[in-house]
This record gives C-alpha cells, structure tokens and sequence, in this order.
C-alpha cells in the first residue's frame, strides 16, 4: 500500500502527512500501517504543533499510546520544528477522500484490547481505565459497588478488608482499581497499590533471594490502601501467607485500608491458613454476580458512547442476549463486531455477527490442559510428545509459549499447575513465556492470527478425557 492510497491531508503543509506515511510505513508492520493509518490526516498545523484527525477512538487510542513516538519522529524528520501531536477524532470525512488502496487482512481486535494493560502507573500500579464512569452498575453488582462507595468515603475505617469475590470477566479488577483511582484522585496524598497476590508472591520470593526483606517489608507497609487482586492464588503457598498475614495486621492496625478480591469466597479457598481465612472474613463480603439481560445491554451500550459507526440496537441486543455470563467476552464480541464493519465499511449481517460471536466465546473450561496441549500441537504440526520434553528448539518452544499463555489467559490456570502439566517446569519459565507471547501479540499481526485460530479451534474442539 502506497501513502498516496491515505486521504490526502486537509491542511498539510507542503504534503507533510504524506511524506511522514512514507517514512512511518517503513518503520512499522505492513498489517499495522494499513490498520492504523487509514482515514487519518494533518487537519491543522500551528507552529509546532500538529493537529493529526483520525476516524475514531480506538484508532486515537492506538496511535497515541504505540505509534506517537513513530509519528513524531517522521514528522521531526521532515519539519523539524514539530514539537507536539494532538490526536482528534474527526467524525465525517469528505467523501472525495475515500482510500482507492484495497483493505488489508486487519489486525485482529483483540490486539487493541491488550493495548490498555500498558497503561498501568508505575507508581500506584492503578490502570487510569478502570474508573466508576465507565463501570455500569445494575443489580449483579449493586451491593460491591455501593460497599466500594462506602471505603472511599472512609477508607480504613467503614469496611476493612473489603473482600469482592466473582467468577472471571465479572469486573473484580475494574471494581477494585476504579476504588483505588477514586481514593487517588479525593486525595492525591494517599498512597494507594494495587497488585496481584502472585506478583505479590514472586516479589516476597526475591526478597528473600536477595537478602531484602528489611525493603520488602517496609515498601508495603507504608501504602495507605493496599489492593491485592486474585487473592486465590496465595493458597498453598506457605510462607507467602505468613508474610500476608503480618502486614495485614500492621496495616489493619494502623487503620489503612485493605482490598482484596479472589475467585471465591474465602470459605472455600482451600489450602490457606484459617487465621488468614478469618482476617478476609473480618470485614465486609461482598460478591458479584452474573449480570442480567438489561445490565448486559446497558454495558454494551455505554461501551459504544464514543464511536462513530455504532452498532444498531439489535446488534446490541443480540449479542446481550448471546453471551451471558462473562462481560470480558461480551466486549470482545461487541468490539470484533466493531472492528469487522469499520474494516468492511458497511454493518454486518446477522450471519456474519453469528459467526463472530462464536468465534469470540473463550473456550469453556470444561475442556482440558490435554486438550489445548493436542490442539495447539496439532496446529503448529508438531508432536505432542517434544512439548514435554527439555528440547530448545525453536518450533518446540514457541507452540509451548503459545499453550502456557492460552492456558493462562483463556483458562486462568495457575503459572505452577500449567508448569507441572508441561513436563515439570518452573513456573518462573511459565510467567516468562505468558510474558513473552503478551508481549509478542503487540506487534506481531500473524500471532494474534494464530491465536484466534487455535481458539476457534479449541471451540470446537471435541473434548478429550482429562
Ligand atoms: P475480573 O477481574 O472479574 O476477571 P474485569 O474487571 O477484568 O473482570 O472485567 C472484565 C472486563 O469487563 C473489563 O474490560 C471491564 O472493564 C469490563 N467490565 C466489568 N464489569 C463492568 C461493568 N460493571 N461495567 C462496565 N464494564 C465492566
Ligand atoms: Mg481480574
């Protein structure tokens, strides 16, 4: 694709935008280019300062968090001067300035969506994303949310520890960081942590290691809220307990807040001490649960504010009625959904959202690690059996990468159990892996092809004894 098949700019000061595309275009991936940079255009230019117009939100979002760095040095190439891009969204393009060039395969969707897990601060750990205005609530998750409400008010004092417990996609993360964000922002003096029991883990793991536990125990004692998220994931885990169980009381002593959510209530998360049990029962319990069909709707609705080619109602209602139990599968839906009439420019027929949809449903867990293991294998033609085995070659270790991050992702099995289940490895090399294809999926437009393959395979797949 050429830069002459983009609009041409509407102000573009000497063919400044076409000449940044040609260098742009060299610089990213073909997918990424035709993707990304469709439909977008210089619209004023004000001495150092570019107004850049493109078509909607998530392509405002994609450009400014992955390619600012891309265009602001293309631009800086050819007019030095430019010292700032401001990303518009422009919502009606002349019609004279439709692309002549034909559309290329898209990046799938899903990549955008792993875009905002980037954004998190580095400081609080907080994704600025998860706020109460775009938290819908209804009357699946009334009682969380008004708890929620209840510790910004008074943090550390009216329920403490809050514990929110739910199945997966159910908005445990949203919740509890939108609670974290909300305190931040009341009052930007409070320090405020948000962090998974099993980066909790792996940190108190190096401390030891390292000799640092005098630093370990001081970091995470000064925080004034404390949340912990996927809670589950410390049973079993002995020490880790032991540690979580002493800064609970200094904190709780010290009346700092403490959130935690896990997958289940804490009576039956099995394995963890019962004096660790009793202080997650020692404050308010509160959990959430599958939302109904007007919540699901209402969802969908406040996910499509934004956009310019939304869907029609019956779409909405289609999909609120298809998936029910997860509101992570409801968005991806409603976002492939999205994504296939913006790339095919006209909406979709009811055969076409179908389809779609199907493919968008996380396989069910009922289907086993040995399933995925022969699914994948099967996929990249491979033998199953060199999975297990201790070979570094490369076309082992990738589809092995590829099961641990399904197996992860799709299945929220833990980093340990997948390691025993693929040959006995250690669940460091599994968090590496799940690491390492996350990060792979950002940029390379072919594994997320695969991926969605291996998905809709794994959806169809007939299960297999365990
Ligand atoms: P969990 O942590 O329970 O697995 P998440 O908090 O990650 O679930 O939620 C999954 C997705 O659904 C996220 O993108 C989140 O923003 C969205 N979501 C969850 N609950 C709501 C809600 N009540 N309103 C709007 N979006 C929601
Ligand atoms: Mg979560």
């Amino acid at each position: 694709m050429h830069a002459s098949d983009y609009y041409k700019p509407l102000d573009d000061a000497g063919g400044l935008w076409e000449r940044a595309l040609i260098e742009i275009g060299l610089s990213v991936s073909k997918a990424n280019f035709s993707t990304w940079f469709k439909n977008t255009a210089i619209s004023k230019k004000d001495e150092g300062v570019i107004i850049l117009s493109v078509p909607n939100a998530f392509v405002k979002d994609w450009l400014s968090n992955k390619f600012h760095k891309h265009i602001l040095r293309a631009l800086r190439n050819i007019a030095p001067e430019v010292r700032s891009i401001e990303y518009i969204i422009a919502h009606s393009v002349p019609a004279n300035r439709e692309p002549v060039g034909r559309i290329e395969p898209p990046v799938l969707y899903s990549e955008q969506l792993r875009m905002s897990e980037l954004d998190a601060n580095h400081e609080t750990g907080l994704n600025p994303k998860y706020v109460f205005n775009s938290f819908v609530v209804g009357p699946f998750n009334e009682l969380a949310h008004s708890a929620a409400q209840a510790v910004i008010k008074n943090p550390g004092v009216s329920y403490n520890p809050l514990f929110i417990y739910a199945g997966t996609g159910l908005g445990k993360t949203h919740l509890i960081q939108a609670i974290g964000n909300q305190i931040k922002k009341t009052d930007p003096g409070k320090s405020v942590y948000y962090l998974t029991s099993e980066k909790f883990t792996l940190d108190y793991i190096e401390s030891v290691q390292n000799n640092k536990m005098y630093l370990f125990k001081e970091k995470y004692r000064k925080y004034d809220c404390l949340i912990m998220d996927d809670i589950q994931f410390v049973a079993g885990k002995e020490r880790t307990q032991e540690e979580l169980f002493h800064l609970f009381n200094n904190l709780y002593n010290s009346n700092k807040q403490i959130i935690f959510s896990s997958d289940k209530a804490p009576k039956y998360i099995t394995s963890i001490e019962s004096r660790l049990r009793s202080r997650f029962e020692g404050g308010m319990i509160v959990d959430i649960s599958h939302p109904d069909f007007e919540s699901r709707f209402a969802i969908l609705k406040s996910k499509l504010k934004e956009l310019e080619f939304a869907p029609s109602d019956a779409v909405v209602e289609y999909i609120a009625s298809a998936i029910q139990d997860n509101i992570r599968e409801l968005e991806g839906a409603l976002n492939s959904v999205i994504c296939q009439s913006q790339l095919k420019r006209r909406n979709l027929n009811v055969q076409e959202i179908k389809t779609l949809i199907k493919n968008n449903i996380k396989p069910k867990r009922t289907i086993s690690v040995k399933e995925v293991i022969k699914t994948v294998a099967q996929f990249y033609n491979i033998e199953e059996r060199s999975l297990y085995e201790k070979t570094r070659r490369k076309e082992i270790v990738k589809p092995r990468q590829v099961i641990m991050y399904i197996l992860r992702e799709d299945f929220n099995t833990s980093y340990p159990y997948i390691g025993q289940k693929l040959g006995g490895r250690d669940h460091t090399t599994v968090i590496h892996a799940y690491e390492k294809i996350k990060k792979d999926l950002r940029g390379d437009s072919l594994l997320v092809q695969e991926l969605d393959q291996i998905k809709i395979l794994l959806n169809n797949a007939e299960p297999v004894g365990v």
